[in-house]
């Protein structure tokens, strides 16, 4: 992306069919009283401290938890609150389903530049350093690509080799220009025919968000997590880690084992949950801008960063390097660390667990895949 002064962009693209709006709120502020109360793995619960917890969806459908530790229940309803508008004030900027969004019309302007919110802005700074850093392995002008898989899924033909060069010709992120204000925000403009979509980096970023607001209340433990991605931080004197839970990309429900972390972002991006079925063959919903096919290397990624928008960036643009490619990335990156899960058929039930150096001491495999860990450095 070229860019004059600070830079910008974004949106998520979950499950697209937006249902009814549901009563957003399921669960607000529940005071649960703490040790071991976590019903789920990826809870993160310190033995002292009550901890507050609250649920809702957001974004059609993405199931969001929040928690905090040694919190005031008022300071932390409200700051659940203002996440909650905030969400949905991100998602009428970012959503590229949404008609009027500033992502719709910026993919529909034809050339024009639009108008942009400063923290869209630095949004889309965030994702251009992110695909800069991975060769444009993550790059979020791939949706005509994703377009032309998704018309296969539906006519059940893959796209042709044509079809997808014509696709490929619009993706690249030197085709978006952005124009920084320095005050109020800025605009946007993209070389037709290329579109933008964040839908890699946002719900991370989201996460971030989510957290940014606890900090502000003055809580000192918290917690968000969007859909499975989540961000964390512990700021007592004596903080305590964080245990993740590791899904495993054969058993939806299931986890391939749990990692400690202190605090910042653990994001997955797999092939299991989402994706296109092509001729009775499942695609990944990650594309390879590079081929315009969809990643074919790894089952899963669940990367560690410092915060969300970057592990989410990141675990995408791992799946799309594949094992060799990602492993040799991980190498060069310090602040990002990952628990690769590669399709292997010579592996314990065809799966190989591989985890970077810094992450050994971290995660503990469950017992039923110790035997899939890969033993080589
Ligand atoms: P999930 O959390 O659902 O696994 P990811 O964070 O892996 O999602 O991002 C997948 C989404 O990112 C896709 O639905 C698409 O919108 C977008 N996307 C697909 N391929 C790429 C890519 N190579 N770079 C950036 N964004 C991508
Ligand atoms: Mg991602």
């Amino acid at each position: 992306m070229d860019h004059r002064g600070r830079t910008g962009g974004c949106r998520t693209t979950r499950r697209p069919p937006r249902p009814a709006r549901a009563p957003t709120v399921l669960l607000l502020a529940l005071l649960a009283l703490a040790a071991g109360t976590a019903c789920r793995r990826d809870a993160g619960t310190p033995a002292r401290a009550p901890k507050l917890e609250a649920g809702f969806l957001a974004m059609g459908g993405i199931p969001i938890h929040v928690r905090a530790w040694d919190a005031d229940p008022v300071a932390f309803a409200a700051a659940v609150d203002g996440f909650r508008v905030e969400l949905e004030r991100q998602e009428s900027i970012l959503s590229v389903h949404r008609a009027g969004s500033t992502l719709s019309r910026l993919n529909g302007a034809g050339g024009a530049a639009v108008p942009v919110a400063p923290d869209t802005l630095a949004l889309l700074e965030l994702a251009a350093e992110c695909a800069a850093e991975t060769g444009g392995a993550f790059d979020p002008t791939v949706g005509p690509l994703l377009a032309a898989w998704k018309e296969a899924a539906r006519s059940g033909v893959e796209p042709t080799a044509e079809r997808i060069a014509a696709a490929r010709a619009s993706v690249g992120m030197q085709r978006v220009h952005a124009d920084d204000d320095g005050r109020s925000g800025g605009t946007v403009r993209l070389e037709p025919p290329t579109t933008l979509d964040l839908g890699g980096i946002a719900k991370g970023w989201f996460a971030d968000l989510g957290l940014a607001r606890l900090r502000a209340a003055g809580l000192r433990r918290g917690l968000v997590e969007l859909g499975g991605d989540l961000s964390a931080y512990d700021d007592r004197p004596q903080p305590e880690p964080f245990r993740v839970g590791v899904r495993d990309p054969s058993r939806t429900d299931g986890f391939l084992g749990t990692l400690a972390i202190d605090g910042g972002s653990v994001v997955t991006s797999g092939d299991y949950e989402r994706g296109y079925d092509v001729g009775g063959r499942h695609f990944n919903h990650i594309i390879d801008p590079r081929s315009g096919r969809p990643a074919s290397g790894l089952r899963a990624v669940t990367l560690q960063a410092p915060t969300g928008a970057r592990a989410d960036a990141l675990a995408t643009a791992v799946m799309v390097l594949g094992e060799r490619d990602g492993w040799a990335f991980l190498a060069r990156t310090p602040d990002a660390g990952a628990v690769l899960v590669v399709g292997d058929p010579a592996a314990p039930d065809g799966l190989r667990i591989r985890v970077t150096p810094d992450l050994r001491e971290r995660f503990e495999p469950d017992a039923a895949r110790r035997a899939s860990l890969d033993p080589s450095p």
